[in-house]
């Protein structure tokens, strides 16, 4: 099979005759071929395996280039990169790798295109679109990868046991690739991995969760998580996760299940934004209902509170994980903080619950709504259609509340600066006394958020606290 068609962009000709001067020969490799077939894009990142020295290649092709880019070079990998137009080029020497037991850096050797081949993770990442003048657009696909790409399978390219064992990485690959291509993982290499999980835990964190935010990022993440646990996976991953599975049954009560549901609502969020950390907010809004798990004789199972332990065991699980422990982390720890909160207003939309709701919320609030309509997953029609519309209701009056009231970011209409020059104050207990009443108040209803009705608040409250008015100057 001939694709030049692959190779339109002016890189490539410019590549092939770098090989030729250098007498080496070159290959277009992995994910740019898998992708050009799929026609999932244009490529961004096209890696180049040369036989012979990648570094060598890149520097001739940096100088044929009208631009002569700057070549970063890295030499621990032996790899070079360039960008071109609005290209990434990888250029690396074709490699034959040997393992040992307790890393999953291998021994490197140079080697031929078959040895390089061979390493490659998967048959679909394994072909190869030849660069050199006699066989240029040719692919080179010894493990049929192209039958695997159209019928949808992932397969390692030699032994499955040996492939995830090698590097363990592979299995969350694997796992990653089915989720966001809607592939199926050959029952063989899903047997491996199976025997192989606890071998994850060679991998540092930070490699892990670069998968898991491809997988959250896949259009249905729940085939990915089912992945995670059937194999064993998860357990290494997100215990968190696994501690939310099963149906407890006592004196004829029991409760849902809280990991299939979870994958529900992720399913159902993504259907409606592409914020990862919002859909990580949906995969992790019920992890606190595992430990704090009650069953009471009269009224049953309870999970009073989860929210808040949720929160706190966002943040340990973002640590340990080596996320990012910034403003990314309190907004998912305040999503499933408040996670109920719109479910508790839902039967009785009252304004002043609304202000509260937009008050603790702030920016997050809409984010908030779209949170608790995924985690609407009643298979009862009737409840289903009541409770959306109950959220559309709340989504309106918080429109409204909004346009009066303007309480999202609220600033306090009279501010401490305010307090202490009407009462002649040193900075006190006193002003935030006030301040505090005055905002009860906004959120309340009792007055409008504006500076004529807090002053005269501020009056009374000031006059409670047996405050003086000081003389005006
Ligand atoms: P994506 O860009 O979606 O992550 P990709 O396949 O381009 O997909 P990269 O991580 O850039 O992913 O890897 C490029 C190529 O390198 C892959 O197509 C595969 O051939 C090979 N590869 C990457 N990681 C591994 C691995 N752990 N084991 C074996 N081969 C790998």
């Amino acid at each position: 099979m001939n694709y030049k068609t692959a190779l339109q962009h002016p890189i490539f000709s410019k590549i092939s005759e770098a090989t030729a001067s250098l007498q080496l020969d070159a290959y277009a490799i992995g994910g740019f071929v898998r992708d050009f077939i799929l026609e999932r894009g244009d490529a961004k990142d096209i890696d180049v395996v040369a036989i012979g020295s990648g570094i060598e290649l890149a520097k001739k092709v940096a100088l044929l280039l009208p631009n002569k880019p700057k070549v970063k070079i890295f030499k621990t990998y032996g790899t070079a990169m360039l960008r071109y137009q609005d290209i990434e080029i990888e250029f690396v020497g074709a490699r034959k790798e040997s393992y040992n037991e307790n890393s999953r850096n291998p021994v490197v050797e140079n080697g031929t295109l078959e040895d390089d081949q061979n390493r490659r993770d998967f048959t679909i990442n394994a072909m190869a679109i030849s660069l050199n003048q006699e066989s240029y657009g040719n692919l080179l696909d010894p493990f049929n990868g192209f039958d695997d790409l159209r019928n949808k399978i992932i397969k390692t390219p030699l032994n499955p046991d040996i492939t995830y064992s090698d590097d363990p990485l592979r299995m969350l690959r694997a796992i990653r690739f089915a989720t966001q291509l809607n592939f199926t993982i050959e029952d063989e290499s899903l047997v491996s991995i199976s025997k192989n999980h606890h071998r994850i835990n060679i991998i540092t964190n930070e490699r892990i969760v670069t998968e898991l935010h491809k997988i959250m990022e896949s259009e249905q993440p729940s085939k990915g998580f089912l992945l995670l646990e059937k194999t064993g996976l998860l357990k290494h991953i997100l215990p968190e996760l696994i501690a939310l599975k099963g149906i407890e049954e006592i004196e004829g009560q029991r409760h849902k299940d809280n990991f299939y549901h979870t994958l529900e609502v992720v399913d159902n969020i993504c259907k409606h934004t592409d914020n990862l950390w919002l859909r990580w907010a949906a995969l992790l809004h019920d992890i606190g209902k595992a430990p704090t798990k009650k069953f009471h004789k009269k009224i049953g199972w309870t999970f009073h509170g989860h929210e808040f332990e949720g929160s706190k065991m966002v943040y340990k699980l973002f640590k340990r994980l080596k996320m990012p422990l910034n403003d990314k982390m309190k907004y998912v720890q305040k999503l499933v903080f408040m996670s109920s909160r719109p479910i508790a207003l839902a039967d009785d939309v009252t304004d002043s619950a609304v202000r509260r709701l937009v008050f603790d919320a702030g920016d997050s609030v809409d984010d908030l709504m779209t949170l608790c309509e995924a985690d609407i997953t009643t298979k009862n029609p009737k409840k289903f259609k009541k409770y959306h519309h109950n959220f559309q209701l709340v989504r309106e009056k918080i429109e409204e509340v909004e346009a009066r009231d303007h309480i999202r970011n609220f600033q306090p209409p009279i501010s401490g600066e305010d307090i202490m020059t009407t009462f002649n104050l040193s900075p006190s207990r006193e002003i935030g006394i006030i301040k505090e009443r005055i905002k009860e108040a906004v959120l309340e209803g009792e007055i409008p958020n504006q500076y004529e009705a807090a002053y005269e608040m501020m009056l009374v409250e000031g006059e409670k606290l047996g405050l003086k008015v000081a003389a005006k100057s």
